[in-house]
């Protein structure tokens, strides 16, 4: 498939993805693509490797090529994760816009991020799927990966 964004310098954040045309609400923004590992073979890997795996199932992570892999966390994220790698726009995108989806969708360890994405409705930490509020959980509906509900 073809992305439809690419990688670039964020203004406070490293870097992120950018939409590199208007994208429509349900076009699939990015795959998630690469080698599938387990918690046993994390040791293996050098810190930078390991800080940026994403949750694709239970005690299954994947090493995601860019773009994908550096897709940022956002508590008013305009994407989100359907079925486990598919990153897919929950609104309509403009071009030159970061993309991103709320990393709490996919976070089922008992592990806490600090948050500061500046959006109004900011948790100030990224934490487990099951403790996020009702309502939220309800705004991403349909745009959850199936493994965590
Ligand atoms: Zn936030």
């Amino acid at each position: 498939m073809k992305d439809l964004v690419e990688v670039r310098k964020t203004v406070d954040k490293g870097l992120g993805i950018f939409a590199i045309r208007d994208i429509k609400k349900d076009e699939v923004v990015t795959e998630f693509t690469g080698p599938v590992v387990t918690i046993p073979d994390l040791d293996c890997y050098p810190a930078e490797v390991v800080n940026h795996l994403f949750n694709i199932g239970v005690d299954k992570y994947i090493m995601a090529r860019e773009p994908a892999v550096r897709t940022n966390h956002s508590c008013e994220p305009n994407a989100g994760i359907v079925g486990d790698v598919l990153l897919v726009a929950m609104k309509d995108i403009k071009a030159g816009e970061e993309v991103t989806f709320d990393y709490s969708t996919i976070i089922a360890d008992a592990w806490v991020l600090e948050c500061a994405c500046g959006s109004d409705l900011c948790r100030r930490s990224i934490g487990k799927y099951v403790d996020l509020p009702e309502e939220v959980k309800q705004r991403y509906l349909g745009y959850t990966p199936d493994w965590i509900i």
